[in-house]
């Protein structure tokens, strides 16, 4: 971290939360009161400030929004019972936006605005913190490609910014999530890897099919066969099989690395429960489920935390779940909530200190 550097900050003149409600607040529709920007010009970021929150003003010919380089992330930060606020593992995150920066041709962020800057904001808006069970900062860094230009070929000018939305639980009731065998999400060589904005936007058509069906969300699968699962919309998944945790494993390109994965793998071993990274396929899962062996669904991400699953769909079987027996679930969430919501000791150097 840069010491010297100091990012300039004006401030809003009255803060807007006195008009807002924190308890159970919806997700990413409330913003606090100050935002970082930044801007990368001839080769070099400059302009990087922390000013009140507003709108961009922007020309109708700017890059992104024609063609997509755009890339984004999102992390969380708590507050604990003495009112300290932590920012969970952003080192993680920060390598992910400079991996998907490298992947869609934009220039990387260095750690003195990306780290610095996200714990400069927070600090600035932390009383935005909502000091309840089940509630965090959603922090938003993202980066978007800014030349006025509508060729097609990597802008030469790019915006960097960080906003802040207060949020309460995400998902509450256990999901429907419907096994999809027509489109797909990502394949080998392509974007899945990186959290690149296209990859949402392409999802929205194939979700709203599922939702007709009753469905929360789908369950992608590989691009050759839709015989192998990969992820669950904003989220990594697992399945509890026996005694044993089983998570597809990243080595074809085409899964996010969740850094609420990594440390749900890390919390099951720590509950003795072994965890294997391997495909996995759907018949695996039909097999293991006939035989009764298929015990726990559940997908993880920053935005939900932990998200039991009480059904699964492929094609016309039909695997469902009473999420109220389950035990393995709700531990992982509660072992993972203590820590992030500091009452019990972070062994793991995961929450980063304001
Ligand atoms: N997969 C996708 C496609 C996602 O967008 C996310 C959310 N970032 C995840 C998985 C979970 O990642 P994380 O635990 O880092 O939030």
């Amino acid at each position: 971290m840069v010491e010297a550097y100091s990012i300039p900050v004006t401030k809003i003149e009255r803060s807007r939360l006195p008009g807002v409600t924190l308890e159970n607040i919806p997700f990413g529709k409330t913003f606090t009161d100050h935002m970082l920007e930044a801007d990368f010009v001839n080769g070099e970021w400059k302009n990087v400030e922390i000013r009140p929150y507003q709108p961009l003003v922007m020309s109708p010919s700017l890059a992104a929004i024609h063609y997509g380089q755009a890339i984004f992330e999102g992390i969380k930060a708590y507050k604990n019972e003495a009112g300290e606020a932590h920012i969970f593992r952003p080192y993680d995150n920060y390598k992910r936006f400079n991996f998907s920066a490298a992947r869609m041709e934009m220039p990387e962020v260095p750690e003195d605005i990306f780290i610095e800057g996200m714990r400069k904001l927070v600090e600035l808006d932390k009383n935005w913190i909502p000091a309840l069970h089940d509630h965090s900062l959603y922090i938003r860094p993202f980066m978007f490609s800014s030349d006025e230009m509508i060729g097609v070929r990597p802008s030469e000018s790019y915006k960097f910014m960080i906003i802040l939305a207060p949020t309460g639980p995400y998902y509450s009731a256990p999901m429907r999530i419907y096994v999809e065998e027509k489109y797909t999400r990502a394949a080998p060589g392509g974007v899945g890897q990186a959290k690149a904005a296209g990859n949402y936007g392409s999802s929205m058509y194939v979700t709203a099919q599922a939702r007709k069906k009753g469905y929360d969300q789908v369950l992608w699968t590989d691009v050759y066969e839709h015989k192998y699962v990969q992820e669950i919309g904003t989220m990594n998944v697992f399945f509890v099989i026996g005694n044993k945790a089983y998570t597809p494993d990243l080595s074809t390109g085409t899964i996010l690395a969740g850094v609420t994965r990594d440390s749900v793998m890390t919390i099951l071993e720590e509950m003795g429960l072994q965890v294997e990274e391997q495909p996995v396929s759907v018949d695996m899962l039909m097999e293991a489920y006939k035989a009764s062996e298929l015990r726990e669904v559940f997908g993880t991400g920053t935005a939900a935390t932990v998200s039991l699953i009480r059904e699964l769909r492929y094609k016309d079987f039909v695997m469902s779940f009473d999420t109220t027996q389950w035990k393995v679930t709700p531990e992982i969430k509660s072992r993972l909530d203590d820590i992030r919501e500091g009452r019990v000791a972070d062994n793991h150097g995961w929450m980063f200190k304001i």
